[in-house]
């Protein structure tokens, strides 16, 4: 894990209007040289300053399209190491908080993910081939590309499952298994999407000898997924949905397929935050939603749709606690550092991994995209 030293005293405990300012100054100041990108769950002081906003893929594509030297990622670390994999070596990508890393992401290390394939593949005695959620580490994204595999995002993870499975005369990768990695519950809720049943699932525990599988049951299984999760889905529950449903009658529920099984199957519907965001804007005014996914996003989705009724669907709005990392003061910080001709936390793949990394990614956009939000199964 990277680890970002404290800021100079100067940015602690500035004074947020200053603080703002001084961004908007040094933006117009820079130019067309910097392009500022931000996640949708990031916070309203930093998404003010985004000249592109979007999911983490959408936002590697707006980077690798614009010709900016430099690529201010108001994201996570595998969010700058996608654009940085996507971008031309003439482009610098900066992180502002170069220890805002993703949980879930860190819960696949590259070697322990490899090894884990090996002994399944073994077990499986035909092809398993690995599909690798884009919210992994590049070296993870390489080593999917070497066993045969691609990325996936939330949105277009059922297409490459389908993929992974189809025969090579299809145009598929040929695979008898998927080997769905990192986020187990995006994997089972892909697995039921496509009409397999959680029977034919399992899931690989890291922390276990073999990952806690016995050979017979891996040669059953269809899909094993690799135990990771991330901790901010997981907090959405079916007694939520419950409580929803009781407090505003015809209120449609919409979760992240990162939710767990029980929750994607009790809602109306799931989808990728892209997804979700377009459903909203898209729906009829006077209609109510409760929205399963971080706060920051449910947020702004709300204050842009004043027609509707829009709310979190948890208790306590759960937010992502490493991406807020990335805020204000670092953001300042990185660029007065750029306007003094400096370049402060950039975010850089080596080129043999990047270029492993990319396969992977370019193998996912190859494969036709998906539309919108499911009904739930
Ligand atoms: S919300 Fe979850 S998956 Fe997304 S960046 Fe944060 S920890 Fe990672």
């Amino acid at each position: 894990m990277n680890i970002q030293p404290p800021l100079p005293k100067e940015y602690q405990n500035l004074p947020v209007e200053q603080a703002c300012r001084r961004v908007a100054q040094l933006k117009t100041a820079l130019g067309q040289d910097v392009r500022i990108l931000a996640h949708h769950y990031q916070s309203d002081e930093v998404f003010q300053f985004a000249d592109f906003v979007g999911d983490s893929l959408k936002l590697s594509q707006q980077a690798a399209a614009s010709s900016a030297r430099f690529i201010v990622f108001c994201g996570v670390h595998f969010m700058a190491e996608s654009a940085d994999i996507l971008t031309s070596p003439q482009q610098a990508v900066i992180l502002p908080d170069i220890s805002a890393g993703c949980a879930m992401a860190e819960m696949a290390d590259a070697a322990d993910v490899e090894e884990a394939f090996e002994q399944v593949q073994s077990a499986a005695g035909e092809m398993v081939v690995p599909v690798t959620y884009v919210n992994s580490s590049a070296a993870t994204k390489a080593f999917t590309a070497r066993a045969g595999g691609a990325c996936c995002t939330s949105s277009n993870a059922r297409r490459v499952f389908e993929w992974a499975l189809a025969s090579k005369l299809q145009g598929g990768a040929g695979g008898a298994k998927v080997f769905a990695i990192p986020d187990r519950h995006l994997g089972l809720n892909t697995a039921v999407a496509m009409g397999f049943g959680t029977e034919d699932c399992l899931v690989y525990d890291p922390k276990l000898e073999g990952g806690g599988l016995e050979a017979l049951a891996t040669r059953r299984a269809k899909f094993i997924l690799w135990k990771g999760q991330c901790y901010v889905h997981q907090r959405f529950t079916t007694d939520q949905i419950e409580r929803a449903r009781s407090r505003q009658p015809g209120i449609r529920i919409i979760v992240h397929p990162e939710c767990p099984r029980a929750v994607v199957a009790a809602a109306d519907y799931s989808g990728s935050t892209e997804q979700i965001i377009q459903a909203v804007n898209a729906a009829p005014a006077g209609g109510a939603w409760a929205i399963g996914t971080e706060t920051n996003m449910v947020r702004r989705l709300a204050a842009n749709n004043p027609d509707k009724l829009v709310r979190t669907l948890a208790d306590t709005p759960p937010f992502c606690r490493t991406m807020s990392r990335v805020d204000l003061p670092h953001l300042l910080w990185v660029l007065e550092n750029l306007s003094a001709g400096k370049v402060v936390n950039q975010v850089r793949v080596e080129e043999k991994l990047s270029a492993q990394a990319r396969l992977a990614l370019e193998r996912m956009l190859a494969i036709p995209p998906q539309g919108g939000i499911s009904p739930s199964r």
